[in-house]
C-alpha cells in the first residue's frame, strides 16, 4: 500500500437533515480540523453568512470557477450546484493538517476516485428514523415547509449510497453520535480497533426504507 503522506481527509455525508453541519462543527472545535467552505448556488439560510458557512455565488460565477478547474469535486444537489475549491483543500493537507468536509455522495465519490496521497475516512449520517428527519428539517427550514419535503422526497434514493462509506453512524443522540466518530477516527488514526457494528446498521437502513 502507498505510504500515505501530510493530513488526513474525512468526509461526512447524509441525507440532508440527518445532522453532518453539525456534528462537521462538533468535531472541528475538538480536533482542530480546517473545515472545508464549499462554494454553492443556493440561497443563504437566515442564519448563514457568506464566507462561514458557504461562499455563495452566482451561476455565472460558479461556472467560471469550474472552467478555471478550481474544484476538487463538484456536483448538481437539489438544483443548486456545490463545490469544493482544490487550492485551500491541498494546501492545508500539505501542512499537515486535517481537512473535514461535508459534502453529498457524489462529492464523496469524486474524491475517492481521484486516489490522492491522503488519507481519507468516510462516514454517511443516518436519522433515527424518518419521523425525526422531517421534524429536523421542518424546524431547520421553518419559513419553507415545502423544502423539507421536498428533501424528504429524496431521502430513499441518498440512503442507499452508505454502501460506499468506510462507516455509517445513527445521529439520535448528538454526544453520543460525535462520540463514536470521534473514536472511529482515533481508532483510524492510531490502527487500533474499530468499535464498530455492520449488520446494526443494516438492520437500521432496512427499517428506515421499509
Ligand atoms: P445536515 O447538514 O445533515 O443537512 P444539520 O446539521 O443542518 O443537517 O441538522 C439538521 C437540523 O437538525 C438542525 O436544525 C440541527 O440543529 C438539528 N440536529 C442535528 N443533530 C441533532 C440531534 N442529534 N438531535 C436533535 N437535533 C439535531
Ligand atoms: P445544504 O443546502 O443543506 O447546505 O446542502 C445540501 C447538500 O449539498 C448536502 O448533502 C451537502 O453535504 C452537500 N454539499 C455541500 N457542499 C458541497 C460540496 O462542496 N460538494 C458536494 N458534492 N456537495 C456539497
Amino acid at each position: 500500500m502507498l505510504q500515505k503522506k501530510g493530513g488526513i481527509m474525512v468526509v461526512l455525508s447524509s441525507p440532508s437533515g440527518a445532522g453532518k453541519t453539525t456534528l462537521v462543527n462538533l468535531l472541528s472545535k475538538k480536533n482542530k480540523f480546517f473545515i472545508s467552505i464549499s462554494h454553492t448556488t443556493r440561497s443563504p439560510r437566515p442564519n448563514e453568512t457568506n464566507g462561514n458557512d458557504y461562499f455563495f455565488v452566482s451561476d455565472k460565477e460558479f461556472k467560471r470557477l469550474i472552467n478555471n478547474d478550481e474544484f476538487l469535486e463538484y456536483a448538481k444537489v437539489f438544483n443548486n450546484y456545490y463545490g469544493t475549491s482544490r487550492t485551500p483543500v491541498i494546501q492545508n493537507l500539505e501542512n499537515n493538517n486535517n481537512v473535514i468536509f461535508d459534502i453529498d455522495w457524489q462529492g464523496a465519490d469524486q474524491i475517492k476516485n481521484k486516489k490522492l496521497d491522503y488519507k481519507l475516512i468516510t462516514f454517511f449520517i443516518l436519522p433515527p428514523s424518518k419521523k425525526i428527519l422531517f421534524e429536523r428539517l421542518s424546524n431547520r427550514d421553518m419559513k419553507d415547509k415545502l423544502i423539507a419535503e421536498e428533501r424528504m422526497k429524496q431521502f430513499d434514493r441518498d440512503v442507499l449510497h452508505w454502501i460506499n462509506y468506510d462507516y455509517v453512524v445513527i445521529n439520535d443522540d448528538l454526544e453520543e453520535c460525535f462520540l463514536k466518530i470521534q473514536k472511529l477516527i482515533d481508532a483510524e488514526i492510531s490502527n487500533g480497533s474499530k468499535d464498530y457494528d455492520k449488520d446494526f446498521i443494516k438492520n437500521h437502513i432496512d427499517k428506515l426504507i421499509s
